[in-house]
Order: C-alpha cells, then sequence, then structure tokens
C-alpha cells in the first residue's frame, strides 16, 4: 500500500496493534501464570496438608492402641502403610517410655529430602485406658513430599499456560480481524481517496462502505474530511476566480501599456513634426509667411488622414472671411461645388465659446452646433470627424481653421487631437508673429521715411531747398581734407544779393522770399559738375565749393552764376547797382602751404565779396589781386 507521499509503509496500523496486544498479552500471560502458578502452589501444599492430616486422623488410634498395647508388628505395619502415601515423604515415630531413652521408628520415601517448602504435622499421641484417663504414649511427626507439590504445579502450570497462550493469541486475532474489518479499511479507503483527489476531483464526496446506522469517529473523519474537501473545492474555485480576474487585469494592463506606448510614440512623432514646422516658419523670409503656413497646414492634414482642409482669415474690414487655403488630398476628385459663403463665417466664432482654441465634431454634433449655412461650408464634400480651430488671441481674430477626416474614419484619436491643438497653435503664433511683424516692419519703413526726412530737413533749406549751413560746414571741411590730401585745387565762391534789404522794403518780405527761391533755383542750375556744392550760408548768402577747380576755372564759373541771376530780370527797383536783382561774388582758391584750415579761405572768399561789394557790386572779385571784372 502507498500512501499519499508514495513512501512504503514499514508496518501497517494492523501489524502494530497485533503487535501491541501480542506484547500485552505475553506480559498478561506472565503475570496470570505467576498468580496462578502460587495460587496453585498454595491449592498444592494445602492438599497436601489435608492428606497428611487426613492420614493423622485415620492412623492416630490404631498406633495409639499399638503403642499402649505394645504391638511391634502393628505399629511396623502401620507406618509402611502411611509411608507408602504418595503426599508422604518421611513419617517419623517417637514412643515414650519411662526412664528410657524415647524408641524412634522413621519411613521415608525413596529419594526423600529434607525440604522446608512441604507441610509437616506434628500429633502427640494419646492413649485412653479407661474413661475419663489420658495417657501420653508418643508422638507422630509427618512431613510431605516435596516432590509431589512440584510434580502437581507442573501440571497445573502447564494448563496455566496453555491457556493463556490460547487466549491471547484468539484475543489478538480478534482485535486484529475487528481493527481491520472496522478501522483499516476504511483508513486504507480513506487514503486512497485521499491520494486521488486533484484540484478538478475536489468536490468528490467520501463514502465510507459500511453501515450507515454506525456513527462512530470515522463518521466524525468521513464527514471532516468531506467538509475539508467542500473548503478547499471553494477556496481553489476562488482562487481560480481570483487568478482568472488577475489575468483579464493583466491583459488590460498590458493592453494599456501597449497603446499608451503607441500614443506617446504617436505623440512623439507629432511634436518632432511640429517643432520642423515651427522651424520652418521661424526661418521663412517675411514674404513667404502665407505659402509656408498654408504648407504647414497640408503636411499636418496628409499626416492626419484628412480629406479637407480649409483655413478662412479675415478679410481687411473684418466683415467677412475669405478662403487662405483650401486643401484636398493630390488625388482628391472632389473640387469646390460652389463659391464658399464666407460671409456666413462672420458669426462662426462668435457662436462659439471664444476661450476655446479647437472643438472636435462628429458631423452630427457639426450640425447641431452650427447653422445649416456654416455646416453647409463643410458638406462640399463628405467628412466624419472633423475639428475647428478659431484662431483668436488678445480679441484679435487671425482666422478660422477646418480639418475634416473622410467618413467612417472615427473619432479623432488622442495624439491626432494633440497633434491638432499644437498645430493650431503654431498657425495662430505664426499669424500673429506675421501680423505683428507687417506692423514693425510699416513702422520701420515709416520711422526710416521720417528720418529721411529729418535728414534732408536737417541738412536744408526749406525755402530754397539748398544745402543749409550746417550741411555745407560738413560738406566743406570733407572737401578742404581731400584737397590738402590730393593737393588738387579748392575753390570758394561767397555770393551775394545785392541790397536785399532795400528789396524786401520796396517788395514786402514774401516776394522777398520768392526771389531768394529764384535765385537759389538759378545758381543751382548754373553749376555744372556733380561734385560742386552749392549751400545758403546766411539769409541773402550762398557758397559755392568747387573742388578741383582751379581758379580760372572757378572765376568762370562765378561768372556763369552771376549772370544766369542777373538773366532772371527780377526787377529790382530800390537798387542802386541796377534796376534787376543781381549778386556779388568774391572768390577765393586755397594755396597750399599758406591756407592750413578752411576758415582762412573762407575768410579770403569773404574778403573778395567785401572788397566787389566796395567797387560797385553785381561783380566777381578774386582774393588774388587781380582786376576787378564787372559785366555792367
Ligand atoms: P548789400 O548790397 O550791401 O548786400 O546790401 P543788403 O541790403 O543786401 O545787405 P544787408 O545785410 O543789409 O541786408 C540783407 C537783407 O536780407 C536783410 C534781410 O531783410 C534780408 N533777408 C535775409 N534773409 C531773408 C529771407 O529769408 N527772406 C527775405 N525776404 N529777406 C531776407
Ligand atoms: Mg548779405
Ligand atoms: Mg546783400
Amino acid at each position: 500500500m502507498q500512501t499519499g507521499d508514495t513512501k512504503p509503509l514499514r508496518q501497517s496500523l494492523g501489524i502494530r496493534l497485533v503487535l501491541v496486544t501480542l506484547g500485552f498479552c505475553f506480559v498478561f500471560t506472565l503475570l496470570t501464570v505467576g498468580v496462578r502458578t502460587y495460587s496453585a502452589w498454595n491449592e498444592a501444599w494445602s492438599a497436601m496438608d489435608a492428606d497428611l492430616s487426613l492420614l493423622e486422623k485415620v492412623y492416630r488410634q490404631t498406633l495409639s492402641k499399638a503403642i499402649w498395647d505394645m504391638d511391634r508388628d502393628s505399629l511396623h505395619t502401620h507406618v509402611e502403610s502411611t509411608a507408602q502415601v504418595a503426599v508422604v515423604g518421611r513419617i517419623t515415630l517417637k514412643i515414650h517410655s519411662q526412664n528410657r531413652t524415647p524408641e524412634i521408628f522413621e519411613r521415608s520415601a525413596e529419594g526423600w529430602q529434607a525440604s522446608s517448602l512441604a507441610p509437616t504435622r506434628r500429633l502427640d499421641l494419646v492413649y485412653e485406658p479407661f474413661p475419663g484417663g489420658t495417657e501420653s504414649v508418643g508422638e507422630l511427626t509427618l512431613m510431605g513430599d516435596e516432590r509431589v507439590l512440584w510434580a502437581r504445579l507442573r501440571g497445573e502450570v502447564k494448563n496455566i499456560v496453555i491457556t493463556q497462550l490460547l487466549q491471547s493469541l484468539l484475543l489478538a486475532g480478534l482485535i486484529m480481524l475487528m481493527f481491520s474489518r472496522t478501522v483499516t479499511v476504511h483508513v486504507q479507503h480513506i487514503a486512497q481517496h485521499l491520494g486521488r483527489l486533484t484540484p478538478d476531483t475536489m468536490r468528490q464526496t467520501l463514502r465510507l462502505v459500511r453501515d450507515p446506522r454506525h456513527h462512530d469517529e470515522l463518521t466524525l473523519l468521513e464527514s471532516g474530511v468531506n467538509e475539508l474537501q467542500g473548503k478547499l473545492a471553494d477556496h481553489l474555485a476562488q482562487l481560480g476566480q481570483y487568478e482568472k480576474e488577475l489575468g483579464a487585469h493583466r491583459d488590460h494592463l498590458a493592453d494599456m501599456v501597449l497603446e499608451r506606448t503607441g500614443e506617446l510614440e504617436s505623440l512623439t512623432e507629432a511634436q518632432q513634426l511640429v517643432l520642423g514646422l515651427s522651424n520652418r516658419l521661424i526661418h521663412a523670409p517675411h514674404e513667404s509667411f502665407g505659402a509656408c503656413q498654408q504648407a504647414c497646414l497640408s503636411e499636418v492634414a496628409q499626416r492626419l488622414g484628412a480629406n479637407h482642409a480649409l483655413w478662412l482669415v479675415p478679410a481687411k474690414d473684418h466683415s467677412a472671411f475669405r478662403v487662405f487655403y483650401d486643401w484636398r488630398p493630390e488625388n482628391s476628385d472632389t473640387a469646390l461645388q460652389h463659391p464658399l459663403p464666407v460671409d456666413a463665417w462672420t458669426q462662426v466664432p462668435a457662436r462659439l465659446a471664444r476661450e476655446e482654441l479647437l472643438f472636435f465634431f462628429s458631423q452630427a454634433e457639426m450640425g447641431r452646433s452650427l447653422s445649416p449655412q456654416e455646416a453647409a461650408l463643410f458638406s462640399v464634400q463628405p467628412v466624419g470627424a472633423c475639428a475647428l480651430a478659431l484662431l483668436h488671441s488678445d480679441g484679435e481674430d487671425y482666422g478660422v481653421l477646418f480639418i475634416g477626416k473622410p467618413l467612417g474614419q472615427g473619432e479623432w484619436p488622442p495624439e491626432d487631437r494633440a497633434l491638432l491643438a499644437m498645430t493650431a497653435q503654431l498657425l495662430l503664433h505664426s499669424v500673429r508673429h506675421q501680423s505683428q511683424l507687417i506692423n514693425i516692419l510699416a513702422t520701420q519703413e515709416a520711422l526710416r521715411a521720417a528720418n529721411r526726412q529729418l535728414e534732408v530737413l536737417s541738412r536744408h533749406d526749406p525755402l530754397t531747398g539748398l544745402s543749409n549751413r550746417r550741411h555745407f560746414d560738413e560738406i566743406k571741411e570733407d572737401e578742404f581734407q581731400r584737397a590738402l590730401r590730393s593737393g588738387k585745387p579748392l575753390s570758394l565762391l561767397i555770393c551775394d544779393i545785392d541790397y536785399f534789404k532795400a528789396f524786401n522794403d520796396h517788395y514786402g518780405h514774401a516776394t522777398g522770399d520768392q526771389c531768394l527761391r529764384a535765385v537759389a533755383h538759378a545758381m543751382n542750375a548754373a553749376i555744372a559738375r556733380s561734385g560742386d556744392a552749392l549751400a545758403r550760408i546766411g539769409g541773402e548768402e550762398f557758397a559755392i565749393l568747387l573742388p578741383a577747380t582751379s581758379e580760372a576755372a572757378a572765376m568762370r564759373v562765378a561768372e556763369r552764376v552771376r549772370l544766369a541771376v542777373a538773366e532772371l530780370h527780377i526787377a529790382h527797383e530800390a537798387s542802386k547797382a541796377g534796376a534787376t536783382v543781381t549778386i556779388t561774388i568774391g572768390l577765393a582758391q586755397l594755396r597750399f602751404g599758406r591756407i592750413t584750415h578752411f576758415d582762412a579761405l573762407f575768410e579770403a572768399a569773404d574778403q573778395a565779396l567785401y572788397r566787389a561789394k566796395g567797387n560797385g557790386r553785381n561783380r566777381v572779385e578774386s582774393s588774388i589781386a587781380s582786376a576787378p571784372q564787372s559785366v555792367n
């Protein structure tokens, strides 16, 4: 037989029980044999004693009479016959006689030995020769034969041992049989039942094959095993349930991890895409901003698998939206069916919550959220899920973005929503940036124009449009240094209108201004070379700087200028130099080594002018002594 742990049994419970029972029977037999032997010994001893006592009674009278009668033959006969009795080991008869040594008759059984174990009886022999008179005649001693005792005991002990052994063996056999039938069989059955149990057969109950009326410890064990099996089965079922739930949970977690990983990867791709687009927008020249934005939108629309992307921007007067970009996939054969009623769009941003940037619709939701006219914009071709972004920031409307997916492609997944949100933000920032850039560029241009204007104003005389004194001072210094470096001649003319105070007084200040403009214009026209510089350096004083111009050439220029003014023929009734407006010119030339700074040259020209004024005006005088020239 095998137990559950498959180790062979070294000893069955029944055999152990039998061995224990046999051991017990052996000890019990020993004790019983001891007790019964002791009892048998006592019985044998008592029987021997009783036999001896009987012999005493039998021979008391006859021996007493034989002694009294001195019948020696009878005495011998009696002693011999008594000694023949089996129980008697030795018989001693002591005969009293007065004044003589007592006579003793002794007779022993063959091989008898003295023993303290066998009983011994002593009897005084008394004879009654007459009624009432007694006489002690002797003493009879009967000693039992120990061998008889032992012989009796041996037979008894043999019986006792055989009986006890039989009893013990029968008892052990009975116990083994009973134990085997009532316990071992069922224990083996229980062990086999338990050994066969598996998680699947845990519900199979234990049934002991025996009289159902029995109700004992085995019944308790049977019900205990069944109850334990029931609890184990429940526990296993619960464990199975937990395992199933755990498995389902694990699968769900794995799916979620997979899904999240996919989303994260898509999100990373979307971020990289938007980052790339952002870089492109940042580095795009402002004149190609619009094209770059459109390219960004088309790239995102392709990435999302959209079939329509529409970008509307406010018209200049903000009264309506115009189509900035209408994107379809390249293979799309659906063209715009009819012109978009963009006016309808003006209400869309107002209708939707302005705080939101992005709205996601199914086509049905779109129909509910937008007016039929607005929704019709998106119905130019069938779209399913769609997204609407209001490009709105700081109270400014920058437009509306619409992206639609083909029908039957489901909702926007989270990563697509993220991409849409990032794209909407990117394009909103881009258009805001573009708008701000346009404003900045316009402001810059205005500033540049203002600066140019200021530059002109700061260097030019507002009345005549000629260079002013400040500009002349800059030019003169440059030309003076250049002349010093190059060694080329530099000439300076200083021109002054004659009797101009009187002109003003005579014709009025306004006419004086007109006269100044006309004179300036004529002088300017008379200067041929572009390098020559004419400037108004005072009220009616002008300077002409002539680089690389010799004195003779300068004289010719001065004369040409003087004549140009004279040929204006502006009437000057108050002039003492003539009937028309004239000018006087002082000329000076840079003399290397003698003039080291421009003021000296100016001084020389001014002196020449002063001299020319003194010499009658309307003439040219040179600072070098030369004959004054006049055209009068
Ligand atoms: P001369 O022949 O000696 O040069 O006499 P003049 O009167 O021309 O010289 P003066 O220096 O005494 O007078 C110059 C006048 O030029 C004084 C002023 O009334 C006039 N004037 C200066 N600037 C302007 C101007 O911008 N407009 C007008 N209308 N007159 C001016
Ligand atoms: Mg003057
Ligand atoms: Mg003058």
